[in-house]
């Protein structure tokens, strides 16, 4: 129950100095060890499960930047759509539908990411490729006025292969690249990398890296 001091402060200068943003993934951990990273300055937190993060965010200062980095259901994006600062997950048009129609609701825009499917794990959610240009060939895309789509998210393979970490981080940053001019120059985020992969997906051109066990310890349980 306490935060990593002297790694937040030298991971946040060497993230600084690099023009890349630190969010501090808080899931299974108490506000406490959130209030603490807050009181050293950091403003961006990272939450995976809609009930938990609402809780959280009722406790905590309301100048937090909540992203929300886990799967989201459809059902559940009214609990966030109030306060939420980045969706980074998300994977179909419905969903995207979706939070535009609570956007609207409590007059804000919405800036999300598109997850892309890039880890040879079958279990780590987003879209593929032509998934991905599907839904910006939707027509109804453009009707979408209270959502941003601010750029890409993605996972790399669970695996101590460096190599292979580093070709899923390289092929997202090119889709990125490819995808960006259709996006508009709002389209500027690559969130990749966590705690045992940050520094390669840093290399590979990241903007936004999530990074949890390193800055709060191991976390005592894991949902998925
Ligand atoms: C939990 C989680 C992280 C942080 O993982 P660590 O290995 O603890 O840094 C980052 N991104 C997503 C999507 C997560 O679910």
């Amino acid at each position: 129950m306490s935060i990593n001091h002297d790694t937040y402060i030298s991971l946040q200068t060497e993230l600084k100095e690099k023009g890349v943003r630190l969010v501090a993934v808080s899931k299974t951990k108490p506000a406490t060890d959130i209030q603490a990273l807050y009181d050293l300055g950091h403003r961006d937190f990272g939450e995976n499960y809609v009930q938990e993060l609402s809780e959280k965010a009722a406790q905590l200062p309301a100048d937090i930047n909540w992203h929300f980095i886990g799967h989201l259901q459809s059902n559940k994006v009214k609990y966030i759509a109030p306060f939420v600062h980045l969706i980074h997950g998300v994977d179909s048009f419905r969903l995207l539908q979706e939070i535009n129609k609570q956007a609207v609701k409590n007059n804000r825009i919405i800036d999300c990411l598109l997850q892309v499917h890039i880890a040879r794990e079958e279990t780590k959610f987003g879209l593929d490729e032509q998934e991905l240009r599907q839904i910006l060939e939707e027509p109804a895309l453009s009707q979408l006025n209270n959502v941003r789509v601010r750029g890409l998210m993605g996972m790399a393979s669970f695996t101590d292969d460096q190599d292979a970490v580093r070709s899923e981080f390289r092929y997202l940053k090119e889709l990125f690249q490819r995808l960006s001019p259709k996006f508009g120059s709002a389209f500027n985020e690559l969130s990749m990398g966590m705690s045992s992969d940050y520094n390669i997906a840093v290399e590979e051109g990241s903007t936004m890296v999530r990074v949890g066990s390193l800055l709060f310890g191991a976390r005592s349980y894991e949902k998925k």
